[in-house]
């Protein structure tokens, strides 16, 4: 993917580093991805990162509001580029197996809840948790 990442990143006054390069590449490539991989995948690209390093370089694209943190309860959160349609997740429980859906209806509806109390929102977050199809396939192979 062509995108200007460098661009990206002095439009945030973000520092141009092959480590956040490298993250930014690779959620291009694999959206909701995990520490882990983002992890793995920096240090293909520049040769070494602590771990504690990929974790900073996170924290900067996200108060940089440049990636989304997606973070299901009692899983370790995935991230994804931001795209600021406020899509939602669809989550399996068993394969862990993350999908972006549109929201309910129209733009960004759950923006607005029914009654917010004073408060100026700018995100909301749902994920719909579930089986995937494959998961929820009867196993017709040992019947
Ligand atoms: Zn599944
Ligand atoms: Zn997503």
């Amino acid at each position: 993917m062509d995108q200007d990442w460098q661009g990206v990143l002095r439009g945030a006054n973000l520092r141009v580093t092959a480590g956040r390069l490298a993250v930014l590449g690779e959620l291009a490539e694999h959206p909701h991805s995990g520490v882990g991989e983002l992890a793995a995948a920096v240090r293909a690209r520049t040769g070494s990162a602590s771990t504690q390093a990929v974790y900073d370089m996170l924290a900067a694209l996200h108060e940089a509001r440049i990636i989304r943190r997606v973070e299901p309860a009692g899983r370790p959160p995935r991230y994804e580029l931001q795209t600021g349609d406020n899509h939602h997740h669809l989550l399996c429980r068993s394969c862990g197996a993350m999908h972006d859906v549109a929201c309910a209806v129209g733009h960004s509806p759950c923006l607005s809840p029914s009654n917010d109390l004073g408060f100026v929102v700018d995100e909301a977050e749902v994920i719909y948790w579930g089986l995937c199809a494959q998961c929820n396939e009867p196993d017709e192979r040992n019947t």
